[in-house]
């Protein structure tokens, strides 16, 4: 299912990787197209860079891990009105408290 290849390096910074960061369209509850691969403090600039050009179109920006199970669609922050980063960092606070 997932068509992109793992390198394990960061786009931004080369320090290893645990997301995935591509496009998911609306409706897409499992499928997100890959872009690229960040660690943790990178994410939001990988989410600024794809959601300038997809956010509120027909794709969003969304987070996986790396077994490419969606994490985060920012189609479901959207839809409460919030951008796409504050949707992540929203996700994070939230998966941290656990
Ligand atoms: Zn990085």
């Amino acid at each position: 299912m997932m068509e992109y290849k793992i390198k394990g390096k960061c786009f931004y910074c080369s320090k290893p990787t645990g997301y995935l960061v591509g496009v998911s369209k609306a409706g897409w509850k499992k499928r997100i197209d890959i872009s690229g691969e960040t660690c943790l403090e990178h994410v939001t600039d990988a989410l600024n860079k794809i959601g300038t050009l997809s956010f509120g179109t027909i794709y969003w920006p969304a987070v996986a891990n790396h077994d490419g199970a969606l994490l985060y669609h920012s189609f479901q922050a959207d839809k409460r009105k919030l951008s796409y980063v504050s949707g992540w960092n929203e996700y994070l606070n939230q998966s941290q408290r656990t």
